[in-house]
């Protein structure tokens, strides 16, 4: 993979019907992956994360080649390419979730607030609290809905109390639309929600331990068109205090009127 930076806060983008901007790169010609490169403006001021000369190899084969680009604040910068060109494997090198997979070697910088992710004495557990990551497929845990948005702040000591605990899921429920459905059934199993609740549950999860970052793998890919409008409204507001950084289909029609800042495309 490599990356194009297109309409950095793309005020200049027309308006569709809805009242969002509409930023939309077609992929140009297609090169051989080898020869792919870096092109465009990948620099911002003041960057959340920097990426630089980024290069991933699973064994002997090599799925990212020197990708460079700077991540801003409270930005949504949404990722389209085809299948297999690398947008996965880049954006698990964001909280180092690649590290899971025994073959797969990250090399280059990447640093979050000027602090390399890579360094040997970075622990990844705090790391992928800073960096967090909401998946394809909703996974809430086989937990009350209470104890999903419960879990993270209970293993990092954020809550002192109860009380403090249950500002905390009022708060991440709120912030995610579900709490005035489901503030008098919080005891009720997360995975009996809709396939839309579900996916809002797991960011309510993610955004309860207070994240920098928020990593999202085509969140909106197992969800009808309904609940992929309900969660994109949800990730423009939340982009006002968090970085988003959004992985897309190239296919997903939800690309043509996703309201990004940044769209990275491949060449
Ligand atoms: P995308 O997200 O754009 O579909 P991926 O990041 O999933 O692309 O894959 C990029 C390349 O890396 C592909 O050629 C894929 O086969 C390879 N790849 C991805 N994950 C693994 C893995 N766990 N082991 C080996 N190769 C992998």
């Amino acid at each position: 993979m490599s990356t194009d930076r297109v309409a950095k806060n793309a005020e200049t983008e027309p308006l569709n019907d809805e009242g969002r901007r509409v930023v939309l790169q077609k992929p140009k010609n297609l090169v051989n992956r080898d020869k792919r490169r870096t092109v465009g403006e990948i620099h911002v001021d003041n960057p959340r994360m920097t990426c630089r000369n980024v290069d991933v190899h699973y064994g002997n084969k090599q799925a990212i080649r020197d990708v460079s680009l700077d991540i801003g604040r409270n930005e949504v910068i949404a990722m389209i390419g085809p299948s297999g060109c690398g947008k996965s494997t880049f954006l698990r090198c964001l909280n180092r979730m690649n590290d899971t997979i025994d073959i797969c070697r990250v090399s280059g910088e990447i640093k979050l607030d000027g602090q390399d992710i890579y360094d040997k004495h970075i622990d990844v557990v705090p790391l992928r609290v800073q960096v967090g990551m909401v998946f394809q497929k909703p996974n809430p845990f086989p937990k009350s809905i209470y104890d999903n948005i419960a879990y993270g702040p209970r293993i990092h000591g954020l809550a002192q109390n109860k009380a403090e605990m249950d500002e905390i899921v009022e708060k991440s429920l709120k912030r995610t639309g579900l709490w005035e459905e489901f503030r008098d059934r919080l005891d009720k199993p997360g995975t009996g929600l809709s396939g839309g609740q579900q996916q809002r549950l797991c960011i309510a999860r993610t955004i309860a331990v207070n994240p920098e970052v928020i990593l999202m793998d085509e969140p909106c890919s197992a969800l009808d068109p309904i609940a992929t409008a309900v969660i994109e409204d949800l990730i423009r507001e939340l982009c006002k205090q968090y970085t988003i950084y959004y992985r897309n289909s190239l296919n997903d029609p939800g690309v043509a009127r996703f309201p990004t800042d940044s769209l990275l495309s491949p060449r």
